[in-house]
């Protein structure tokens, strides 16, 4: 049988815990090590949803992007959070909830590399270091395309977000050196300039620092592209299952794992109104 002690060694190899930011909380959440894998599934966040959701289709782990508890929590009563209520549906459900966060967008293969290899980049590196791990990655586009046309394939190869894709710059200009972060990147604006990189795709962006990125690059490159963060981290979910099955997926195991990608959407946005070109000049 395979067990949740078994599971958790791969993911812990493919996402080393260690290479987590300080700040992070990563690792198994809830669940017995002892206890028998049989049904894994992969989703971005731990929402109530989710987790029931999971419990009801008989998961036994559930592998999630974001920690569930990233700060202190002083109850875990369901009467009185939404992190408590979380937390008892986990422990009564009998589910396993594991969490690859910074530790998953540092990795070869993780988060940033699945939104670069989505957009077909080459000669891919990181873009930056934070504490010591790879944060980013910068490369190169097949071919020069227009900061539109860039936009129109992110647009394809993007799980479709009722945020849609904020650019920032002249839609005909051309590019080719592109810098990517899935997830918020506030904070790549300095590395994706230092890259040389042509544009910046990323998500979350604030508009103070989103603006004075634009003032310090004088209006040209690196242009932004804000393609959503639940959009952006979605493209790992296929390489988490791709790992799981790998090694526990053989059809002719007895102990097989089951692998499937959370249907659910947890992008909190549901709509967008008025989202026509603005008038005026830009
Ligand atoms: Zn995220």
């Amino acid at each position: 049988m395979t067990t949740l002690a078994d599971v958790v060694s791969v993911l812990d190899r493919a996402y080393p815990p260690e290479t987590a930011q300080s700040w992070d909380r990563v690792g198994l959440v809830s669940g017995d090590l002892g206890a028998v894998v049989r049904r894994v599934r992969c989703a971005i966040d731990p929402t109530q949803a989710v987790i029931e959701r999971a419990a009801a289709d008989g998961v036994d782990l559930l592998v999630t992007h974001h920690p569930l508890l990233l700060r202190g929590v002083s109850s875990i009563a369901p009467s009185v959070s939404a992190k408590g209520r979380a937390v008892t549906s986990l422990v009564r459900s009998g589910l396993g909830l594991y969490a690859a966060h910074t530790n998953a967008d540092a990795a070869a293969g993780g988060v940033s590399d699945a939104l670069a290899d989505a957009l077909g980049l080459t000669e891919v590196e990181p873009l930056t270091q934070e504490e010591g791990h790879p944060l980013g990655r910068v490369g190169t586009l097949p071919e020069v395309v227009t900061l539109a046309a860039l936009a129109s394939r992110l647009a394809r190869v993007l799980p479709a977000a009722a945020g849609g894709i904020r650019v920032s710059g002249d839609r005909k200009a051309k590019v080719r050196r592109v810098a990517v972060m899935g997830g918020a990147g506030d904070s790549g604006f300095e590395a994706a300039r230092a890259s040389g990189a042509d544009v910046y795709v990323t998500a979350d962006l604030r508009h103070h620092p989103a603006l004075e990125d634009r003032e310090a690059s004088g209006g040209g490159a690196p242009f932004l592209v804000d393609a959503g963060h639940w959009a952006t981290e979605s493209l790992w979910l296929p390489r988490v299952k791709a790992l799981l099955d790998e090694a526990f997926g053989s059809t002719d195991r007895p102990d097989r794992v089951e692998t499937d990608i959370c249907t659910l959407r947890t992008d909190p946005w549901t709509f967008t109104v008025g989202a026509e070109p603005p008038g005026g000049d830009a």
